[in-house]
């Protein structure tokens, strides 16, 4: 059974692209042996983050995340069965927001900042599948 999980948390310390780097590590170790796949979005404080994977997997990989003293504030926004992934290709995408386009946050919200607590999971779902199809996603 096939899970997707999307939450919101607070950088802890103004990320750094070395600290930036660290966490993906982590995820580019431990999801491919668990079948996680995602994408982390982040602006520096804030994260948007899709998990996709087996039930099981998905739950104990975000029963460790939220211990991670590196964030906090954590919401969850989106849980849900799904008959397929949207991200399949990739252990754990990076958005670099420094090459978004404005307009795909301005499309999903009143003002173009990442700001997932203040509009619905769904939104969120939409936000990460538009970023995605324009190719602001590497790995
Ligand atoms: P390692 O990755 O080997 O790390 C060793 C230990 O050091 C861990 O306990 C880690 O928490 C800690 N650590 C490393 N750097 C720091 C630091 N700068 N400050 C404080 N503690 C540190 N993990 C995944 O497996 N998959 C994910 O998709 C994933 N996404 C994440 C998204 C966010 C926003 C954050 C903050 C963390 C994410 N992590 C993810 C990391 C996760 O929280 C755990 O740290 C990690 O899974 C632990 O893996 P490990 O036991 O193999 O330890």
């Amino acid at each position: 059974m096939l899970i997707r999980l999307v939450y919101t948390s607070r950088s802890t310390e103004m990320l750094s692209p070395a600290a930036l780097e660290a966490i993906l590590g982590s995820s580019r170790k431990n999801n491919p042996p668990n079948g996680i796949t995602g994408v982390l979005c982040t602006n520096g404080s804030v994260f948007l983050q899709m998990l996709e994977g087996g039930r099981r997997e998905v739950n104990e990989t975000y029963n460790r995340i939220i211990k991670d003293p590196r964030h906090h504030d954590i919401q969850l926004l989106h849980f849900t069965e799904v008959t397929e992934r949207k991200f399949a290709s990739w252990s754990m995408g990076k958005v670099s927001f420094d090459r978004v386009n404005m307009a795909i946050l301005l499309k999903h919200s009143s003002r173009a900042v990442l700001d997932p607590y203040s509009v619905s999971g769904a939104v969120s779902v939409a936000l990460l599948e538009d970023l995605m199809a324009t190719a602001n996603i590497g790995s």
